[in-house]
């Protein structure tokens, strides 16, 4: 049998006091169209940052396509693409040298006619040449997708990736995923939104307070809870 995407067990994670992660369980498994749901602080970001590689965890242990995460850590990272929450860039670089460093940073050739492929593919190949400062909030967006994608990796993380996007600029996002993951990628994604993860995901994890509160399909879920009863836990 292949390998889970993503496999996370018994994962502890405290900021001092604070449970960040209270002992998290999940089982994504390959090709999945997964979301982690949760409100304000229920520790997605916290997770999805562990999984990166990027935040120890107290306890536990992560792997991405088989790899653990501390262990085998850059064959875990290059085969996990992350769209993290914060529209971060160095305001001077240009879009298409923003997906050049990220090749370096996986330390993979450069390859211009892959990176032109995304940019086109993103609708961003009128603003290759742009400095990151000017593009708008829905623009950086659509380039931290691209950036996830450069190192070509099964399986993508997006932290909340319609969080303040126009409802315009969300379907197109919504679309774009829809078809990585028909194109066979593992997809994992946050939200706050019930309505996103009900029209996009197979399966759906709830997080609140560092804890797995509910874990089905999106199907079971909405049969088992109502949407009012979904949203008050979400709240
Ligand atoms: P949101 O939906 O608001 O992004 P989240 O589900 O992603 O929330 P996290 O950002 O993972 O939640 O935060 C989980 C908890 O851990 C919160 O209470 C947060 O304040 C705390 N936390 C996260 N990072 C740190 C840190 N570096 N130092 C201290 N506390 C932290």
């Amino acid at each position: 049998m292949s390998s889970p995407a993503i496999r996370i067990a018994g994962v502890h994670k405290r900021y001092g006091a604070l449970k960040a992660l209270d002992g998290v369980d999940l089982e994504v498994r390959q090709g999945e169209f997964f979301g982690l749901l949760g409100p304000n602080g229920a520790g997605k970001t916290t997770l999805i940052s562990a999984l990166a590689g990027l935040t120890r965890v107290d306890e536990g242990e992560l792997a991405v396509m088989g790899h653990d995460v501390v262990a085998d850590y850059r064959q875990a990272r290059r085969k996990l693409g992350v769209v993290p929450q914060e529209l971060v860039f160095d305001p001077f670089f240009t879009v298409r040298e923003a997906l050049r460093l990220q090749s370096g940073y996986f330390g993979i050739r450069r390859n211009d006619t892959w990176i032109d492929e995304i940019l086109a593919s993103l609708d961003l190949t009128h603003k290759a040449n742009a400095n990151m400062r000017m593009l708008s909030g829905g623009m950086k967006r659509r380039v931290l997708v691209a950036q996830a994608l450069v190192h070509r990796p099964p399986v993508i993380v997006l932290d909340e990736p319609t969080a303040g996007v126009d409802v315009e600029l969300r379907q197109g996002l919504w679309q774009f995923i829809r078809r990585l993951n028909t194109d066979g990628h593992t997809i994992v994604l946050t939200t706050h939104y019930l309505e996103e993860a009900q029209t996009l995901c197979n399966r759906i994890a709830m997080l609140k307070a560092g804890r797995v509160v509910a874990l089905d399909t999106t199907d079971n879920l909405l049969k088992r809870f109502s949407s009012h009863a979904l949203r008050v836990r979400l709240a």
